[in-house]
């Protein structure tokens, strides 16, 4: 099976997308539509989130397993450090491999509760994704991936401090990053610069969140830690009253934004889908990211 990486050095730029786990049957039937609605359009791979209690948990491993096994897309688990001892570690990444799921994304995770709170580790666990990128690597051959943030994490304390700690997993061994949500591509490319600057050529790639409905504008703010451009404001707030003309506007924001990405050479756009493939497949078809049987 090809990793991750390697779907990455393919020619041309490329899309991925990213799920969460199900919670219920009907949760996984609206899953399971996105995933079959985009496997034709060919992402160089796909991902699932990992939750913080146990039946997320379950879920993720359950869902990405049978991605692995029904389905042609390469998967990529995503596995955080949350209230797990380094032997539970351990297991999870077995299993993933046992599936066989060979690219993970190692996160540090945040405190359960309160994303704000203060981190506390498993008394036998471990503190920073760096750690736990070490140990994916010492445990086979996996593809690591990493998060990374365009105005820095929110506990950062400056964005030097940031860059010094994202190049730090990449040196542990990732083998790219995914960057949190930002609002202009000069954002995202600043973040790149920063890397380059710091004399590491890892890939970086940006997270994208298609702006459909003022909630996803607002989960977008969220999720950023920091405030829209006045630029997307102006483009989208006329339209605060009217989802239809919202959704056109935001659509057509987020298509050019990815243009000016891929005039950068991003090899690939990440998409945030929640689920649902609609909003995805209309912004890489116009982008002409979608293979011509599709
Ligand atoms: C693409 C993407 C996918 C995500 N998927 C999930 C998911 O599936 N499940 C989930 O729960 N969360 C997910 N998250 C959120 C993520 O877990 C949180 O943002 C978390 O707070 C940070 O995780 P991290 O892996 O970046 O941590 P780290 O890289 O460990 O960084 C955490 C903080 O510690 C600092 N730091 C790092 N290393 C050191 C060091 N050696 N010394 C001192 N300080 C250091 C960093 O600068 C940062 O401020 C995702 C985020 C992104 C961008």
């Amino acid at each position: 099976m090809t990793s991750v990486i390697e779907r990455l050095r393919g020619d041309g730029p490329a899309f991925s997308v990213e799920f969460f786990p199900p919670r219920d049957e009907a949760d996984e039937a609206v899953l399971w539509k996105a995933i079959r609605e985009l496997e034709p359009l060919d992402p160089a791979y796909m991902s699932i989130t990992y939750g913080a209690g146990g039946s997320s948990r379950d879920g993720t491993i359950r869902s990405i397993a049978r991605v692995a096994t029904e389905t042609t897309l390469c998967p990529m688990a995503h596995l955080t450090a949350v209230d797990h001892s380094v032997s539970e570690l351990r297991n999870v990444i077995g299993w993933y491999a046992a599936v066989g799921v060979r690219n993970i994304l190692a996160l540090r995770g945040d405190p359960p509760g309160d994303v704000y709170g203060d981190w506390v580790p498993h008394p036998e666990g471990l503190t920073y994704a760096e750690e736990l990128v070490e140990l994916v690597r010492s445990l086979g051959d996996f593809c690591v991936g990493v998060s990374a943030f365009p105005y820095g994490h929110p506990r950062s304390a400056d964005l030097e401090s940031d860059t010094k700690h994202l190049v730090r997993k990449f040196r542990a061994g990732a083998d790219f990053a995914i960057a949190q949500l930002f609002f202009e591509a000069e954002d995202f490319l600043r973040l790149r610069d920063r890397v380059a600057a710091a004399g590491c050529d890892a890939l970086v790639l940006p997270g994208i969140m298609p702006l459909t409905t003022l909630r996803t504008l607002h989960t977008t703010i969220k999720l950023s830690g920091a405030p829209a451009s006045q630029r997307l404001l102006d483009r989208l707030e006329p339209f605060s009253g009217d989802p239809r003309a919202f959704r056109a506007a935001g659509i057509d924001w987020v298509t050019e934004l990815c243009e000016k990405l891929i005039a950068e050479g991003v090899p690939d756009l990440h998409f945030y889908t929640f689920n649902r493939s609609k909003a995805t497949r209309e912004v890489v078809t116009r982008l002409g990211l979608v293979p011509a049987r599709a």
